[in-house]
């Protein structure tokens, strides 16, 4: 192709465009070739800049070549390559678009002759890369719907495998003017990438791991579009008020039934946590008066938060129980050594913000009370009506108990025929422990109902262990809160056919298989369970996901993988769901064998056997596979609940591997001659200088030795620190190598793994530990040689390499 055909594509563009009998189209690339140029204005802002990245990053990956971008002024006139326009430039406003009276959030793509102008409303005038979507950022989804809606696009989760590009050599783009603006103007999932402590450290994250998921988070939340153009403030408001106002105040504090309030010296559930007097009107004034200072110090936020404490203890003071209307729905009331039912607490909580609504008066005019419905105030009130300056945010929903949700469904209707601004503050993602389940078509229902009724935003708490499980879940989602009105069926093909292509088949059978498993759960009521909130899950893993389940879910990626053969990106989500059940089955069987444990040797090395599979599990995934790192934390080692259930106590004798260090980049050579060996590759002193090098992160194939099969050797120089010299043992362990290797140190053959399908089909998958204590020595500077073997398919070291110590 050169350049006369190209202009003459452009010119018939044109005259199709003029002469109004069809649309025209903007050619962008022409077999591969970049015809068209990326135009910004003189001094692009954060948001455009970061837009033109991400544009160029997937035009990038879909053509092989990126646009150029110039500078507007930097045109010259008879230029006539195509445009494509991003973000306020002359030429847009010339064409009466430009970002600033654009709405908020609100995006424009319009094609028009040689011009494709991409740009939205934005309200971001800090000037930072990457722009994050924390105030509304209409040019950057511009950008994403034209990707997503025009070139086909998919991020499915986040990092690599969810990220799908078609292949194109044309990009053409006809005529058109499609503008958008998300109805809810909050559209929030918790990350739940927050690390407390390094805590997650304890699993085995490294702080580049936890840096880089966070990354790969940020980046899925914004291209698809979580964002927000209002900021209402919710969350529990008191905390530790007790501590700091406890002993000036007593009177502001909840009265426990025995009539005596909390205080510092004996708080209730505790100091953080404790419950205030609804009804104090001192303590009234003074929540307004902070409240509406904290208004005029945050132009930003639309509301200040009047949200009671979590957790139990709420005031049983006469004054305060005179507004619970006996007739109220029971609620479970938990105090020190009692509990009972007691009627909903909403009616005594909507006056109480009534109260502080009053206090408000007509200072800071369209400005709001958040306040939760959650826990015992849920259900909606009875007898009080909401004042309009109070904001609720519904706490409720949750796919593995049906009952629940009923009733969801009709406290949320309650709320909604207030007439009160109403978002949607949901738990539902925190249940289940990571376990592979599809609720997507529910919840999919539920959010457009609560759409159709008032829904304003979300804040969904939070993004829970791992994405492969449960990933058409959260890609329903996510399209459903950009736009509510789109099918939830057609976001669910959206999903299968983007993830799965040829294997589309057998993994809708997979993810309906998960559905109706789901449901089951759901509708399930044991009497005995343990009432947590997810509500006897944990002690049914071993009925719900029993060997004949997970055996049926396997054959279907069995028939997947078969359908998809040759398609690597294909082939990695399938390995991810695979995963998602390897995990099931070791969190199903431990959980039993806890159950099981009766302190008998033959029953206590069950369990340790099985707790030393989950950290080596783990240890495996965490790179790959890991969403949500405050949760994966909170539930496998920090929770009293899931220690207990998942062997606590037990885990705390077990020996625990620690990290010493990872070794990631490697001399790299292949020997398809088999030569290495003779040539004393494996030595100390071999000079390897010339060498490629390479990570052991991937298979060969996809660092620049695509298609090789065969011989290849891996080289890297190891200080041993010195302080190493006084570890118990010392072992390197192989995240998986593909498929057969010897190990060698200062040249000597110190191991040797050979792959063979007919013993272990899955050993190429596998971690493999080598014991190097007596072989490391601390103080020098050693040669590890890996001498890789790969019969076919992808090769090579592929998860992480990491030297590990005991003591
Ligand atoms: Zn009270």
């Amino acid at each position: 192709m050169h350049c006369g055909q190209a202009t003459w594509r452009i010119v018939v563009t044109l005259i199709i465009g003029w002469a109004g009998w069809t649309a025209g189209a903007v050619t962008l690339y022409d077999a591969g070739r970049p015809l068209a140029v990326i135009v910004t204005a003189e001094r692009p802002t954060g948001v455009v800049r970061h837009a033109v990245a991400e544009l160029n990053e997937h035009l990038t990956a879909m053509t092989g070549t990126a646009l150029p971008v110039v500078v507007e002024s930097a045109l010259d006139g008879a230029d006539a390559r195509p445009r494509v326009l991003v973000g306020d430039t002359a030429e847009s406003r010339a064409a009466g678009l430009d970002t600033a009276s654009l709405d908020p959030e609100a995006m424009v793509v319009r094609c028009s002759g040689t011009r494709l102008f991409l740009l939205g409303g934005d309200r971001d005038d800090r000037n930072r890369v990457p722009a994050t979507a924390d105030r509304a950022i209409g040019t950057l989804y511009a950008v994403y719907g034209f990707l997503e809606s025009d070139l086909g696009v998919r991020w499915l989760w986040p990092g690599a495998t969810g990220t799908v590009v078609p292949r194109r050599a044309d990009v053409v783009i006809p005529d058109g003017d499609r503008r958008f603006q998300p109805p809810l103007i909050q559209r929030h999932i918790r990350p739940g990438l927050r690390d407390w402590d390094n805590a997650v450290g304890k699993l085995g994250m490294t702080p580049e791991m936890t840096a880089r998921l966070g990354t790969e988070y940020t980046a899925w939340s914004a291209r698809r579009r979580l964002g927000r153009r209002a900021n209402f403030r919710f969350g529990h408001a008191y905390n530790n008020w007790l501590r700091d106002y406890g002993k000036e105040h007593p009177e502001w504090f909840a009265m426990m039934p025995d009539g005596t309030r909390v205080t510092p010296e004996k708080p209730y559930p505790n100091l953080e946590r404790a419950k205030l007097c609804e009804t104090n009107p001192e303590l009234l004034d003074f929540i307004a008066a902070r409240g509406i200072e904290y208004l005029e110090k945050n132009p930003d936020a639309l509301s200040f938060s009047a949200c009671p404490n979590d957790s139990r203890g709420y005031c049983m003071c006469p004054t305060c129980k005179a507004l619970d209307p006996p007739e109220g729905l029971p609620t479970e009331m938990n105090y020190p050594g009692q509990n009972f039912q007691y009627p909903s607490l909403s009616d005594r909580m909507v006056w109480h913000w009534n109260q502080i609504a009053l206090r408000l008066g007509d200072r800071c005019p369209g400005r709001y009370i958040g306040a939760y419905a959650y826990s015992n105030y849920n259900h909606p009130p009875l007898r009080e009506k909401l004042s309009p300056r109070v904001v609720i945010a519904y706490v409720g929903f949750n796919y593995l108990n049906a009952e629940y949700n009923e009733q969801s469904r009709r406290d949320w209707a309650g709320w909604s025929a207030t007439g009160c601004k109403l978002f949607l503050r949901p738990n539902l993602l925190l249940v289940g422990h990571g376990f592979p389940l599809n609720y997507a078509r529910d919840l999919g229902r539920d959010i457009q109902e609560c759409f159709r009724t008032g829904m304003l935003g979300t804040d969904f708490d939070s993004m829970t262990h791992q994405y492969a499980a449960q990933a058409p879940i959260f890609y329903v989602l996510t399209g459903l809160l950009w736009d509510p009105t789109r099918s939830v069926d057609a976001l669910l093909d959206e999903f299968l056919t983007a993830a799965y292509g040829p294997a589309v088949a057998p993994m809708r059978q997979y993810w309906d298989r998960l559905e109706a498993l789901t449901r089951d759960i759901a509708a399930y009521r044991d009497p005995n369970a343990d009432h947590d909130r997810d509500r006897g899950f944990h002690e049914m893993t071993a009925v719900f996901y029993n060997d004949e389940v997970l055996s049926e879910l396997r054959g279907f990626l069995a028939a997947a993988r078969t359908a998809a053969a040759g398609d690597e990106g294909v082939l990695a989500r399938l390995a991810a769901c695979q995963t998602a059940l390897d995990y099931a089955r070791i969190q199903r069987d431990l959980r039993r064998a806890v159950a099981d444990h009766r302190g008998s040797p033959e029953t206590t090395a069950r369990v340790t056997a099985l707790l030393q599979e989950k950290q080596t599990f783990f240890r495996q995934h965490l790179d790959d596979w890991t969403l949500g790192l405050h949760h994966v934390y909170w539930r496998e080692a920090r929770s009293t609940t899931h220690r207990r259930l998942y062997g606590g106590g037990i885990e705390e004798s077990l020996p625990r591997p620690n990290e010493l260090t990872r070794l990631v980049t490697w001399r790299f050579q292949t020997d398809p001659d088999d030569r290495g060996d003779q040539d004393g590759w494996q030595a100390a002193a071999f000079d390897d200088a010339a060498w490629k090098t390479i990570s052991s992160l991937n298979a060969w194939e996809t660092q620049g030795w695509a298609g090789y099969d065969g011989l290849a050797w891996y080289r890297c120089r190891l200080e041993v620190p010195a302080a190493w010299a006084g570890r118990k043992r010392l072992a390197i362990e192989f995240g998986a190598v593909d498929e057969s290797f010897r190990l060698y140190v200062d040249g000597a053959m110190v191991h040797e793994s050979l792959f063979a399908a007919s013993d272990d089909p899955d050993l190429w998958k596998k971690p493999r530990r080598v014991d190097l204590t007596g072989i490391l020595k601390p103080g020098t500077t050693q040669t590890l040689a890996v001498r890789v073997h790969d019969s076919g398919g992808a090769g090579g070291l592929w998860k992480p390499v990491v030297l590990l110590y005991e003591d």
